[in-house]
């Protein structure tokens, strides 16, 4: 079973719905029944969350002929990119891959996979099939929370991860979540090393859903967010080194740079919008529309920029104030 994102099945022609902003990447959702038992997912098996469900949007099933008609006009429909997940399943991906070779075989776009594998074996398979690009979703960064809401050895994905990235260089990417319980200080130094390592880092804001055991925590706070997104940012570009950022408590006080650089940096807002692979915008995956945006999916606005900028600055004011007394901006 195919399920496409609604805006997907929007952008491709195939549903009639009022987007804002259309995706620039076709989201694909492969299989029904997850082995998975992620804490925060309403695909998790034995939830009761909906399962038409990922993030905050909604994924209608689509025939898959209509899905192999449409795809040749994805690039005239304003697609640059063909996002390929899976649930966690642990014995068919011979029909995933089957799969896949059917979308390359009706589409040029480059293709990213993201779903659970065992093993490097599978991701050489999947690499095989025509992907260009592999997720491996590591989703929470501190050790003792991943066991809790995925079950599980964090620090053996992770070095899967790391293996992967040493076979195919600049091919992979991994999903880290912001507000699972997380301090500032892990999730940026796991942000730092995998961007060391050629992995491509898409940075979601948790987003309580109705049907799963964490429908009652709260999202991050947006301070706390547009820090994680700053400093990745920072990171990403090569601007910034893990070891200038200083941290009280787990919290971000210091970028270490000069007010002006940080500025000039920020400045376009670029650090906003949606990360990930090339072309991923994931509009309204973790926003209402209307609400507090988190990832920004397209360019922002002259006002935009400057109200993220003032929380930011704010938050590292406060920081300052706060904590220890220490320069948040320059050293
Ligand atoms: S970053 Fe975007 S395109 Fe890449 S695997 Fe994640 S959702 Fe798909």
């Amino acid at each position: 079973m195919i399920r496409l994102s609604a805006g997907t099945a929007a952008a491709l022609g195939l549903r009639k719905i009022r987007m804002d902003v259309s995706p620039t990447t076709a989201y694909l959702f492969y299989g029904k029944e997850c082995t998975g038992k992620c804490a925060f997912c309403p695909q998790a098996q034995g939830g009761r969350g909906a399962k038409n469900q990922l993030g905050r949007i909604s994924w209608p099933v689509v025939a898959w002929e209509e899905i192999l008609t449409a795809m040749p006009q994805a690039a005239e429909n304003g697609l640059k990119r063909v996002c390929m997940q899976s649930v966690r399943q642990n014995k068919n991906l011979k029909a995933f891959l089957e799969t896949l070779q059917k979308i390359k075989d009706v589409s040029n776009l480059p293709l990213s996979v993201s779903m659970w594998i065992n093993n490097k074996k599978e991701a050489a398979e999947i690499f095989a099939a025509g992907a260009d690009r592999l997720s491996i979703a590591l989703d929470a960064v501190n050790p003792g929370i991943y066991s809790c809401v995925k079950g599980g050895d964090l620090a053996k994905r992770i070095d899967l991860l790391l293996e992967c990235a040493h076979l195919w260089p600049e091919r992979m990417s991994t999903h880290l979540i912001c507000g699972l319980g997380e301090k500032e200080e892990e999730i940026l130094a796991l942000i730092a090393k995998l961007l060391a390592e050629g992995i491509t880092v898409g940075l979601f804001a948790f987003t309580p859903l109705k049907g799963t055991p964490l429908v009652n925590r709260r999202p991050p706070a947006l301070d706390v967010y547009r820090r994680i997104q700053a400093a990745s940012f920072l990171l990403r570009k090569g601007w910034l080194d893990f070891s200038s950022l200083t941290f009280t408590e787990g919290r971000l006080v210091s970028f270490g740079l000069s007010v002006s650089r940080l500025q000039e940096y920020l400045r376009e807002g670029e650090a906003f919008q949606t990360s990930g692979c090339p072309d991923c915008n994931r509009p309204y995956y973790n926003e209402r529309p209307g609400g507090v945006i988190y990832n920004y999916p397209r360019p922002l606005t002259d006002k935009e920029e400057v109200t993220a900028l003032m929380v930011l600055w704010q938050s590292l004011k406060e920081g300052t104030d706060n904590h220890s007394g220490k320069m948040a901006l320059n050293k």
